[in-house]
């Protein structure tokens, strides 16, 4: 399978999956693993294929094996294998509080569900063998509880399905404006309004950040391409905004 490596030093590097889904009907998602001192988070791991796909692979590379899974939110292609990956790993899962009674409506065994632990709804760090991850609050871009991660080490802001393109080949944004084209109708759409979208670029704005790796489509990199980013987020139409004066009953056949 191919992967980029987006970040990497002698104990720390950050790993990313692009081409594990995204056949027949499902759509393109990317896997993004950190790993330090051996040991890994895997986040939003997706659909039953990704596990079958993704899984021997990881595993024979791993020494310290999979130690946390991070679900940014509830959808399908998050959290569908959530029962597969704990099943076979010793990992810890964290979704937001929100979702712990929904997640598993996909089929949680009783044997593994104390290991799947709510994140409360403003957000936690997690310690990884020496390694301190921020899971950041991002409600409403697009879940009502939705988290993205910061790992300071790389300082690589994870931000799931903000940011993320469809219907671009590339995995990294090297022409903001040509690409706005891909992330544009998303945006509109599944983010939930511009004041919410406006409330995460004052909260990120703080943050060092190099690279912005969405769950979908392509990464920006660099601290000109993030900015382009933020700044487009901070001035984006989007959502209730946009749909609120549209909602009416279908015209009777
Ligand atoms: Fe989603």
């Amino acid at each position: 399978m191919s992967e980029i490596t987006l970040y990497q030093d002698a104990t720390h590097r950050n790993v990313l999956l692009p081409d594990a889904s995204g056949e027949g009907l499902a759509v393109q998602a990317n896997h993004h693993i950190v790993v330090h001192n051996e040991h890994a988070m895997l986040l939003d791991p997706g659909g039953h294929k990704v596990f079958n796909k993704i899984f021997p692979d990881l595993m024979s590379r791993l020494k310290g094996g999979i130690e946390y899974i991070f679900l940014s939110h509830q959808d399908p292609d998050i959290v569908a294998a959530t029962n597969g990956w704990l099943m076979v790993t010793d990992a810890t899962a964290y979704v937001s509080a929100l979702w712990m009674r929904f997640v598993p409506h996909f089929g949680i065994d009783k044997l593994v569900e104390e290991r799947l632990r709510p994140i409360p709804d403003e957000g936690m760090w997690l310690n990884m063998n020496g390694c301190s991850l921020a899971l950041l609050p991002a409600h409403f871009l697009h879940s009502a509880g939705n988290f993205q991660v910061y790992d300071p080490i790389s300082k690589i802001l994870y931000s799931g399905d903000l940011g993320a393109s469809l219907g671009f080949s590339g995995r990294e944004v090297l022409d903001f404006d040509h690409h706005m084209q891909y992330m544009e109708g998303f945006h509109r759409r599944y983010m939930t309004n511009k004041a919410i979208l406006k409330a995460w670029v004052q909260m990120v704005r703080g943050l060092d950040i190099e690279i912005i790796a969405p769950q979908h489509g392509a990464f920006f990199r660099g601290k000109p391409m993030v900015k382009r980013f933020i700044d487009w987020c901070d001035n984006l139409d989007c959502g209730t905004d946009l749909y609120a004066s549209k909602l009416k009953m279908p015209q009777r056949p």
